[in-house]
């Protein structure tokens, strides 16, 4: 196809300059807005902070009509409307939180030819007077923002976002572009299939974001150690702090407020108006640091988030990917810290089990968990490990734990053949229910009243793994877990076999496990105060 034209480059440059302020385009930003400009679909995967936002506005400025912006973060709209605004652009959303005056006004500008840029939550399309109101007026493009919400096995999937299909069928003629941050092979395939963007031009920017220190350690006592990390490296910063459930979000903000650190909690059990006012505090104030469930931070504009921590594990390495991808924004060091522990691998096994979906679902949802253990596990570069997982390659960073110390592996052979044989022993008992507390006591000789009554110090193996510590002991049914040599099920944790197992019981299979390094060395790049 012929180069975009010499006139579009001039146009687009021009607004760029005028309009935003900014004296050139990012990677691949260009490419990406000539070919909308010209009229031709794009599908573009950049990393968040990315510069995702001006390759579908420049596009629907140079070009007549409104471009059309479907987002699913309607609590945004306005603030981005207003930034919008401040810079002289006509936008203007619709969308459930605003009253029919004001939606009225957006819908007369739009027809009258008066608007850029229209925000349009997805529900809207489910509407025929949507349809209806956009043939009433001239659309430049549509802009199918965090695109990957229209993956069904995704952790965003919004049912709505199944509908954008429908806005192609009614106006082929209207150039197209879906952005996402989220990029694995699987997902980039199912948005352009969903969105039937096969001639769509593809932009896939690097996923790397070298300013950010991915470091994973071994969950002791997790506040205090992220505690410990916020005095030490990142006093009066702003971070976000991840947790699982609701319950642990407000511990953990009020644990952190107790102890002289601004925070405050965000999940979607607290009021509507709570949380805005904590969304919007977080963003204006200087080192507010939000502790949240996995609600918070879709779409957040906040250039100096300086740590993103996670108390729990997270279900893939998609998900930790876009949530650490939030710090850092401005490109200055940044920390992206998890703790992690055997707890999380019994817990996230057992959502799993008791997910809604059938048993495909169910593999899918088990095969993202292995994906984050390995990351968890590695003994090699985080970085390289997350590129790879996204399809890109990269050479040891020098800047996230394993790269500043490397672990040392050990011969776990032995120890896993003892704990395996354990857990084979108890599995032969019918009807009963064994976790890693009971296989670990009876490795260590422990006389526990579960132990008599089940006559545990009977078997073979009872006081056979005095040589390792409790604490060893957990850490290697951890990690035989993420290396899929065991299984947990059931609601209890059940400890279960594996083929592997067998292996490693039967066939003389070697294990190598990692050597927890006592404690990550602080580097040059990490900001002390
Ligand atoms: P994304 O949507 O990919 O997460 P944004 O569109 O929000 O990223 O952009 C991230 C930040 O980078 C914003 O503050 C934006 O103004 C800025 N930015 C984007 N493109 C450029 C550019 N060409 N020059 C300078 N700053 C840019
Ligand atoms: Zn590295």
């Amino acid at each position: 196809t012929e180069p975009p034209a010499t006139a579009t480059r001039d146009a687009v440059t021009e607004v760029l300059n005028r309009v935003f302020g900014y004296d050139s385009f990012r990677g691949e930003q260009e490419e990406i807005i000539t070919t909308v400009a010209d009229g031709g679909d794009a599908l573009v995967l950049m990393p968040t902070g990315g510069g995702k936002s001006l390759c579908y506005q420049i596009p629907a400025l140079v070009r007549p009509g409104a471009g059309v912006v479907i987002s699913p973060l309607i609590a945004l709209m306005q603030d981005q409307v207003d930034a919008l605004r401040n810079l002289g652009v006509r936008a203007g959303f619709l969308n459930s939180t605003q009253d029919s005056m004001a939606r009225r006004e957006v819908e007369k500008a739009f027809v009258d030819g008066e608007l850029d840029l229209l925000y349009l939550a997805p529900e809207r399309l489910r509407l025929e007077s949507t349809a209806q109101l956009l043939d009433r007026g001239k659309i430049a493009l549509f802009a199918i923002d965090e695109a990957h919400c229209v993956s069904q096995w995704g952790h965003d999937f919004r049912p709505d976002y199944l509908e954008l299909s429908a806005l192609h069928e009614r106006w082929p003629e209207v150039p197209r572009i879906a952005l996402t941050a989220t990029a694995t092979k699987a997902t980039h395939t199912e948005i352009a299939q969903r969105l039937n963007l096969g001639a769509a031009k593809h932009f896939v920017a690097s996923f790397d974001r070298p300013n950010i220190q991915y470091r994973i350690v071994p969950k002791a006592s997790p506040t205090k150690q992220l505690l410990d990390l916020l005095r030490t490296e990142h006093r009066g910063e702003a971070g976000i702090v991840y947790c699982l459930s609701r319950a642990s979000v407000e511990k953990t903000a009020q644990f952190l407020s107790d102890n002289g650190i601004p925070a405050v909690p965000y999940h979607a059990g607290l009021d509507a108006r709570v949380r805005a006012t904590n969304q919007s505090r977080f963003l204006r104030e200087d080192g507010l640091v939000v502790v949240a469930t996995i609600a918070f931070g879709m779409g957040i504009d906040k250039p100096d988030v300086r740590f993103v921590a996670h108390l729990d594990l997270p279900k893939s390495v998609e998900g930790y990917y876009q949530e650490t991808g939030r710090a850092g924004r401005d490109g200055q060091p940044s920390t992206a810290w998890l703790a992690y522990g055997l707890t999380d691998v019994v817990t996230q096994r057992k959502l799993i089990e008791n997910s809604e979906g059938d048993t495909a679902h169910r593999r899918k949802l088990n095969r993202h968990l292995d994906a984050m253990l390995a990351l968890c596990e590695t003994v090699e570069c985080r970085r390289v490990q997350l590129l790879n997982y996204f399809g890109q390659s990269g050479k040891a960073c020098g800047n996230c734990d394993t790269c500043l110390t490397p672990p040392q592996t050990w011969d776990g052979t032995v120890p896993a053949q003892k704990l395996l044989s354990a857990v084979y022993r108890l599995d032969h008992e019918r009807g009963q229910h064994f976790g890693v507390v009971q296989v670990v006591d009876i490795l260590l000789g422990k006389q526990t009243e579960k132990v008599s009554q089940h006559r545990h110090d009977e078997l073979s193996v009872f006081g056979k793994g005095t040589e390792l510590t409790e604490s060893q002991w957990r850490g290697v049914a951890r990690q035989l877990l993420a290396q899929g040599l065991l299984d947990v099920t059931g609601e209890y944790g059940t400890l279960a076999l594996t083929d592997g197992s067998a292996e490693v019981l039967f066939k003389g299979r070697e294990v190598l496990m990692r050597r927890e390094p006592e404690k990550v060395a602080r580097t040059s790049t990490s900001r002390q105060s």
